[in-house]
């Protein structure tokens, strides 16, 4: 689970992590009153930073550093409701619903913290970086050797001696030491207490007067934790999310919409996977990856069809079952009776195997209904582009 930037940083603060004073927005007169009291507490600078669960904001033209008032509001007015186009929000942007107005800071150097969950040694990495502002990933593409590593013990907890390293190959001065143990205890105990698998700050900033800030801050939360989190759910911004993806997850379907024109229904999640590696092979394009499970009954198969139908690019919809613990006699009659009941139009084409295929076949040629059954994966797949197609 992701969560905006206020929000991630709220959590830091909580851990004694420093990150400048500021406060969220979703209206121009919220804006405008919290650039009022930033401005009236001295500051010489406020930012204007848009709130989406995405990365590479500034480049995108979502975050502006005003001195005045004035400027505080056109930065306001320009971000706010702005469709923000970054490298990770794909072409169509993401629409800015909040803002957060927060203190100028005065920077020195612009650093980079990161820890994230290593599979290769299961154990939490602690990463640091002189090259703060800009991409990681190509940080690690162009020079690896410019990222500090500090593997953490799950054991003994992330030490001390740890985080002077850390420090000390950043080039920290003598007089930060001691604060930046303080800095990345702090961030490592959120990013633990939290069940993260993944916090980033970037940039860490050391300021002209010495001080050490996390100026940006993303947060990802361990899905498979979240039940043992009744707070941090309450952090999730719906709006952020696909409406299709969002309303999937009510019924437990693990549905992840793409852009192709094939929808998928498939149980098991290595068969949805090489469903669509076989659509692609065929010369189509699949609409989403769609896992209903193994025990999908009819109201499932109902609700799958739902959320395939509500994408307006879907033209044929490739139904891919081999029945194990779900048999095919059951699937088939859960899509015949969903196919009647939401009086699905669309060309219906199924690859049936496994437990009762035969009496699965049986009741799809006595539905009545028009469908079109492949005996193999390809020629199921080849049949389903060409409905698409035509
Ligand atoms: P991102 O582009 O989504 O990663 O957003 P960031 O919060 O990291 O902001 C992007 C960049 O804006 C930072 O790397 C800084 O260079 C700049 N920036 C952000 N806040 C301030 C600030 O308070 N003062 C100054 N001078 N620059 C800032
Ligand atoms: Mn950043």
């Amino acid at each position: 689970m992701k969560i905006h930037e206020y929000q991630a940083k709220e959590i830091l603060r909580k851990y004694g992590v420093t990150v400048p004073a500021g406060e969220m927005a979703t209206t121009l007169d919220e804006a405008d009153a919290a650039a009022k009291k930033l401005f009236s507490a001295g500051n010489a600078a406020v930012v204007v930073k848009a709130q989406i669960h995405a990365g590479g904001r500034g480049k995108g033209g979502g975050v502006k550093v005003v001195k005045t008032l004035e400027a505080a509001a056109d930065a306001s007015k320009a971000i706010l409701g702005m469709q923000l186009i970054t490298h990770q929000t794909g072409p169509e942007g993401q629409k800015v619903q909040r803002l957060l107005i927060e203190e100028g800071s005065a920077i020195d150097r612009e650093l980079y913290l990161g820890l994230v969950l290593d599979r290769a040694t299961a154990k939490v990495v602690f990463m640091a970086s002189k090259s703060g502002g800009m991409e990681i990933e190509e940080v690690a593409a162009k020079d690896p050797e410019a990222i500090f590593k500090e593997y953490i013990d799950p054991a003994a907890g992330f030490q001390p001696y740890q985080a002077r390293k850390l420090a000390f190959k950043l080039g920290l001065l003598p007089t930060q030491i001691a604060e930046a143990v303080k800095f990345m205890t702090g961030l490592y105990n959120a990013f633990m207490d939290t069940d993260s698998t993944l916090m980033e700050i970037n940039p860490f900033i050391t300021t002209k007067d010495g001080k050490l800030a996390a100026l940006d801050c993303k947060i990802n939360f361990d899905d498979n934790a979240m039940f043992r989190h009744k707070d941090l759910k309450e952090l999730r911004d719906l709006a952020e999310e696909d409406p299709l993806e969002v309303e999937a997850s009510k019924f437990a379907l693990n549905y992840i919409k793409l852009d192709g024109s094939i929808a998928c229904m498939v149980n098991g999640a290595g068969l949805a996977m090489a469903t669509m590696d076989i659509i692609e092979y065929a010369g189509g394009k699949a609409a989403n990856f769609l896992d209903v499970g193994g025990g999908a009954n009819q109201e499932q198969i109902e609700n799958a069809f739902g959320i395939l139908l509500s994408d307006p690019n879907v033209k044929a919809i490739f139904i891919n079952i081999f029945g194990g613990i779900l048999r095919v006699d059951v699937l088939a009659t859960a899509v015949v009776a969903a196919a009647k009941k939401l009086d699905v139009k669309l060309p219906i084409i199924l690859r049936l195997e496994g437990t009762n295929v035969e009496e699965g076949r049986k009741i799809l040629a006595d539905s009545g209904l028009k469908f079109e059954v492949g005996t193999t994966m390809k020629e199921a797949a080849d049949m389903a582009v060409a409905a698409a197609k035509g």
